[in-house]
C-alpha cells in the first residue's frame, strides 16, 4: 500500500494556510498537523494556545479574514468592559475567542491533556485532520532583545516585535516530551512526507524541533522532508521573520530558511520570483507561487508540496 500519512509541522499564520490548502486535499485520516505550542501563555489566568487556536479557526473556517488573526464574526464587549475597569488589554481577547481559553483552562486544570482537549474542541468544531500540539509539557518561547529577556507575547503582542533580536531560547523544550503520537507518526511506515509549513523558522518551526528526539526522528524518517518558505522576495509576507533575520545577522532569504532547517530537508519549494536562489540551495529545489491569498491558491501549493514530495520518495 502506498505511504499515505501527510505530517505537517506548523506555527500560526503562515502554516494554517497551508495545513487548510493540505486538508482541502487529502482525506482526513491522512492528514496529522502538529502545533507549534512555545507561543503559549498564561493571561489573566487563562490558558491561550495561539497556534492551536489559528489551525483550528482556519481549518473550521472560522478564521477572522480582515483581522488577519482572531475569529470571524468576533464582538469585543469582555475586553471594552476589561480596558474600563483597568485591566490588562494589550492582548486582544474576542468574546467568542475568550470562551475557547476559558473551556481549556477548565479542563487543564482538571488534569486533561492539551493534546486530548485539542482533539476534542476539534471534533465539536467539525474538524477533520488531527491538530496535535507538539508537546503536553510547557515550552515557551523567550528571547533576548536590547531590551532584557522577554516573555514571548511580551515581545510579539505587548512591543509589536519591535526590540531587536539578539537570541531565543525555548524554555522547557529539554525537559518536555514530544507528543507520543507525533513521534509514532514520524516512525511509522505509512508516512508520505513531513510539510514543515511556511511558519516563523525562529520562533514557529525551532520550537518543535527543540523537543527531545523529535530532529533525530525528522532525519531518520522514510518519507521526504519537504519544507515551503515562509520568506518571498527577501520578505515575510507577515510578521517579523525577515527582520528577526536581519537582527540576527542572517541574510534575509528563502536560503537561508533552508540553512536553518539543514540535512533535515529532502525538497524546499521556494516562490517563482526566488528562482535565482535555488543555484545555492542543497535540498531539491521546487519553484511555485508561494503566495496563498485565495482558498485556491492554498489548494494549489499543497498539490504541489505533495506532488513534490513524492517525486523524491
Ligand atoms: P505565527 O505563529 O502566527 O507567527 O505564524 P507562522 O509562523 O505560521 O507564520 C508566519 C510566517 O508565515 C511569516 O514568515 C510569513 O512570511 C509566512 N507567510 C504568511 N503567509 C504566507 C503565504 O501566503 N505564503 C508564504 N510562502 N508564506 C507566508
Amino acid at each position: 500500500m502506498m505511504p499515505n500519512l501527510v505530517l505537517a509541522l506548523s506555527g500560526g499564520i503562515g502554516g494554517a494556510k497551508l495545513a487548510l490548502g493540505l486538508s482541502r486535499i487529502l482525506p482526513a485520516r491522512d492528514l496529522l498537523i502538529v502545533a507549534n505550542t512555545g507561543d503559549d501563555f498564561e493571561h489573566l489566568g487563562l490558558a491561550i494556545s495561539p497556534d492551536i487556536d489559528t489551525l483550528m479557526y482556519a481549518l473550521a473556517g472560522l478564521d477572522n479574514q480582515e483581522l488577519g488573526w482572531g475569529r470571524r464574526d468576533e464582538t469585543w464587549s469582555f475586553m471594552e468592559t476589561l480596558a474600563r475597569l483597568g485591566g490588562a488589554d494589550w492582548f486582544r481577547l474576542g468574546d467568542r475567542d475568550l470562551a475557547v481559553h476559558v473551556e481549556r483552562t477548565r479542563r487543564l486544570r482538571l488534569g486533561e491533556t492539551l493534546s486530548a482537549i485539542t482533539a476534542d474542541f476539534c471534533r465539536r468544531l467539525s474538524i477533520g485532520p488531527r491538530v496535535l500540539p507538539m508537546s503536553d509539557d510547557p515550552v515557551r518561547t523567550r528571547l533576548r532583545t536590547e531590551e532584557g529577556w522577554l516573555d514571548f507575547q511580551d515581545y510579539f503582542v505587548r512591543l509589536r516585535c519591535r526590540p531587536r533580536v539578539r537570541e531565543i531560547i525555548f524554555t522547557g523544550a529539554a525537559e518536555a516530551r514530544a507528543q507520543p503520537d507525533f513521534l509514532t507518526a514520524l516512525l511509522s511506515e505509512q508516512l508520505r512526507a513531513v510539510v514543515i509549513c511556511p511558519s516563523n523558522p525562529f520562533i514557529s518551526v525551532e520550537p518543535i524541533l527543540a523537543l527531545p528526539g523529535v530532529r533525530a526522528a525528522i532525519a531518520s524518517c522514510q518519507a521526504p522532508v519537504i519544507a515551503v518558505s515562509p520568506i518571498i522576495a527577501g520578505r515575510a509576507v507577515k510578521g517579523p521573520t525577515a527582520k528577526m533575520m536581519i537582527e540576527l545577522g542572517i541574510t534575509p532569504g528563502a536560503a537561508s530558511v533552508a540553512e536553518r532547517y539543514g540535512n533535515l530537508l529532502d525538497g524546499y519549494v521556494i516562490d517563482s520570483n526566488d528562482a535565482a536562489e535555488a543555484a545555492n540551495l542543497g535540498p531539491h529545489v521546487t519553484l511555485a507561487p508561494t503566495l496563498m491569498t485565495t482558498l485556491a491558491d492554498r489548494e494549489r501549493l499543497a498539490s504541489v508540496v505533495l506532488e513534490a514530495a513524492d517525486a523524491l520518495r
